[in-house]
């Protein structure tokens, strides 16, 4: 079991990519984060997940920092930018293929509907449609000919041998919403999750619990929405001797309808309240006191 974040220094951090400006929600669970780090004199830190290189803009990181300052926000060092740091990532996993968990999938999204639909059904995982285990049998052979020749590849985690692997219950504390509790994980529903992409040697919940483990954060703050993933990074902490830290998964902010506060829905930036005259203090007690929607128990 975790120690409390009583018993340690409290590290926490804000982990937005930069996908688009901030909203209230960022804002939202920045300042609950750096307000725990505050009240425990705790450390709170800054880090820029952008390896998504499609979807993520350094402008927007420059934005992102801009934001954080004028909302008064201060976080320790300079921020953590995960792109500048790929050749961590391959090392985590190369330790992870070196344990036999990986194993390389060339399918593309077509061969994974042809092949749900030839079976007729598919479980959904918190990441979507449950991989079918096309590539995991692949004979060695195959495999080193394919990549010899060039063919893309993602790297997948075998989850029943890694659920072999890690012995006993996964579980975590949830300081969130709710009060301290102790949650049972289930990361099984993720069935063989990519934990390298086929564009970029790393994924989300790679890099994510790398991260966590390196900078000694203590204490994940977070949205509920990402709560699901938490049941994949125990088991990757698990397999990689990674400390387990507390986890604080808050609610979501909602619009003025009762819907999440989006980027897609296009909820208002911190720069556009900035640019309609709001102060950073008005903009704090906004993101402090809007409506949540209450989390999902499990
Ligand atoms: N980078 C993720 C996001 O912006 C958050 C990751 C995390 O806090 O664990 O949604």
């Amino acid at each position: 079991m975790p120690a409390s974040p009583g018993s340690r220094t409290v590290v926490t951090r804000f982990a937005p990519s930069p996908t688009g400006r901030l909203h209230l929600g960022h804002a939202y669970s920045a300042l609950l984060g750096w307000r725990s780090a505050r009240a425990a004199s705790g450390r709170f830190l800054l880090r820029i997940e952008d390896i998504d290189p499609v979807r993520c803009r350094p402008e927007y990181t420059d934005a992102i920092l801009q934001d954080l300052d004028w909302l008064g926000l201060d976080w320790e060092g300079t921020a953590r930018v995960q792109s500048a740091h790929l050749q961590e990532y391959r090392a985590a996993l190369d330790r992870l293929q070196a344990m036999g968990l990986l194993y390389p999938c060339f399918c593309t999204r077509a061969d994974i509907a042809r092949e749900i639909a030839a079976i007729g059904h598919a479980p959904h995982g918190p990441d979507g449609l449950l991989y079918p285990g096309t590539c995991r049998s692949l004979p060695l052979a195959e495999r080193a000919a394919r990549i010899a020749g060039g063919e893309p590849y993602a790297l997948r985690l075998d989850m029943a041998a890694a659920l072999r692997r890690a012995v006993g219950p996964l579980c975590f504390v949830e300081l969130g919403d709710g009060g301290p509790r102790r949650i049972r994980c289930d990361p099984a529903r993720f069935g063989d999750a990519v934990l390298a992409r086929k564009d970029i040697p790393a994924s989300y919940h790679l890099c994510v619990t790398h991260d966590d483990a390196l900078q000694g954060v203590t204490l994940v703050t977070r949205a509920e929405d990402l709560r699901p993933a938490t049941d994949l990074h125990r088991l990757i902490q698990a397999l990689m001797g990674w400390p387990t830290p507390c986890y604080s998964h808050h609610s979501l902010l909602l619009d003025a309808d009762g819907r999440r506060l989006s980027k897609r829905d296009k909820a208002p930036t911190l720069l556009a309240l900035r640019e309609a005259g709001h102060s950073p203090e008005e903009v704090r007690a906004m993101a402090l006191s809007r409506p949540t929607k209450r989390p999902t128990g499990r």
